[in-house]
């Protein structure tokens, strides 16, 4: 009897799952649902080139309308599941339609955290999470538009990097002493202050916002004022302060969830023929010994291959580094890893030079490595990490030592395999 996956979300998880299993031979109905109107897209260049006007919209598919066509993969856009009856293997949609699953995949994704102060409904106050969101603000992307960024991590900084290339007056705040505070160290945040300063941000740190004010009553300005007092106009207003992840129709439908869904190594959930993959997902990483959830491309992509193969009996345990990119300015920031827990880091190369690496450890391992401008470093520090190299502090510092010959030391027996061939959905494929 035919088998029916249904896929309950439109991104990338959700897409990589539907064309991993029929790449790997699933031959059943597939049933892509998404509450966005559109076909799955790549987020990543929607606060880079897709925000500054330098990608054409329909490159940002993951695949095109035709290609579901030819390979069978029926979709539905542009409505919400509402609720999972996971002993009948149903799901019901919002407009009262069922829809009976053998497998059934969450990739639920995350949405926005919400600005949390008063006034933060106010017209002028947008987020940047879908294409929904940048199509919105694209006609305020003027030159002498005043725009305050709220928020110094990823999405921040990458708006404001845009913004200020296009001529807009740009004020970025962030809660942090340093911007990217919880995933670099002072020196990368510091770094990374001193560039968005010189290209003609004007950026705050150590500042929270207290509120969104009207100026004016009709609506067309803002005024952010922050816990130092300082009260900042605005005709646009960008709120990037972090994702939740989406788990509220697992919780309800008895999946067991704890800062995301929790799935084991092959994506599978407590409840049988359940799975989950992508933002939404917390799994259990063998690298770093401890679950994690992780928002990034790459574990989109691969946990979705994940789960595809458990689905066609083919196990493949998920065990990858994970790594994210950055690009702001002529910067590409490569991070390789999770460095949580570091107790040393070694820079390698020179930071005014605007190219160099910097490698986190903890008792002598590496944990991670944030390269900026320096490729060849951030793919030997995922094979490093990937086959638990033991590299001294010493050599991973020595420029006389090539990059790409830092790995070459006695592996330790305990290696897992070499990520550094799983380059194929590189982040080149979006730019
Ligand atoms: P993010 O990277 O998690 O950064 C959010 C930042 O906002 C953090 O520094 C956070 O500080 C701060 N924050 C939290 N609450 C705040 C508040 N009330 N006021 C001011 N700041 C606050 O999230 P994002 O930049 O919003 O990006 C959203 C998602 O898109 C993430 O999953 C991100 O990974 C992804 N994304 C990735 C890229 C990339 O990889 N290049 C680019 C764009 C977006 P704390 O650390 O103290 O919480």
């Amino acid at each position: 009897m035919t088998e029916t996956v249904v896929i309950v979300g439109g991104g990338q998880a959700g897409a990589q799952v539907a064309v991993s299993l029929r790449q790997g031979g699933f031959d059943g109905r597939i049933v892509l649902l998404g509450d966005e109107p559109v076909l799955p897209y790549q987020r990543p260049p929607l606060s880079k080139t897709y925000l500054a006007g330098e990608l054409a919209r329909e490159r940002l598919f993951v695949k095109p309308a035709a290609f579901y066509e030819k390979v069978n993969i029926e979709h539905q856009l542009g409505e919400a599941v509402c609720a999972i009856n996971a002993s009948e293997q149903v799901v019901c949609l919002d407009s009262g339609q069922t829809l009976h699953y053998d497998h059934l995949v969450l990739a639920t994704g995350g949405r926005v955290r919400p600005l949390p102060c008063s006034g933060a409904d106010h017209p002028q106050v947008n987020y940047l999470r879908t294409l929904a969101d940048v199509e919105a603000m694209q006609d305020k992307f003027t030159e002498g538009t005043r725009l305050v960024v709220i928020g110094g991590g990823y999405i921040g900084l990458e708006t404001a990097a845009v913004a200020v290339k296009h001529g807009l007056k740009v004020t970025l705040l962030v809660a942090r002493p340093t911007p990217l505070g919880r995933v670099t160290s002072p020196e990368v945040g510091k770094f990374f202050e001193a560039v968005h300063r010189e290209a003609g941000v004007t950026l705050r740190c150590d500042t929270e916002v207290v509120a969104i004010e009207d100026d004016g009553g009709d609506g067309q300005v803002a005024a952010v004022v922050t816990s130092c007092g300082y009260r900042v106009l605005a005709d646009l207003v960008v709120v990037g302060i972090g994702l939740l992840p989406n788990v509220e129709l697992a919780q309800s439908a008895g999946i067991a969830c704890d800062d995301g869904i929790t799935v084991d190594e092959y994506g599978r959930t407590n409840i049988d023929n359940i799975y989950a993959a992508g933002d939404c997902a917390n799994h259990p990483n063998p690298i770093y010994q401890r679950r994690l959830r992780l928002e990034s491309v790459q574990n989109a992509v691969d946990q979705g291959k994940t789960v595809a193969a458990t689905i066609c009996g083919k196990d493949k345990p998920y065990a990858q580094v994970p790594w994210f990119w950055s690009d702001q300015y002529d910067l590409k920031l490569q991070t390789a890893g999770i460095n949580a827990g570091y107790d040393q880091t070694v820079i390698r190369g020179d930071v005014d030079s605007r190219s160099f690496a910097v490698f986190y450890l903890r008792e002598g391992r590496l944990l991670a490595v944030d390269a900026i401008n320096r490729p060849a470093e951030f793919v030997v520090a995922r094979n490093i990490i990937g086959k638990n190299i033991v590299v001294s502090a010493e050599r991973l510092q020595d420029e006389s030592i090539p990059a790409k010959a830092l790995a070459d030391v006695p592996v330790n027996s305990g290696s897992t395999e070499d990520t550094t061939k799983d380059d194929a959905h590189n982040q080149e494929r979006v730019a």
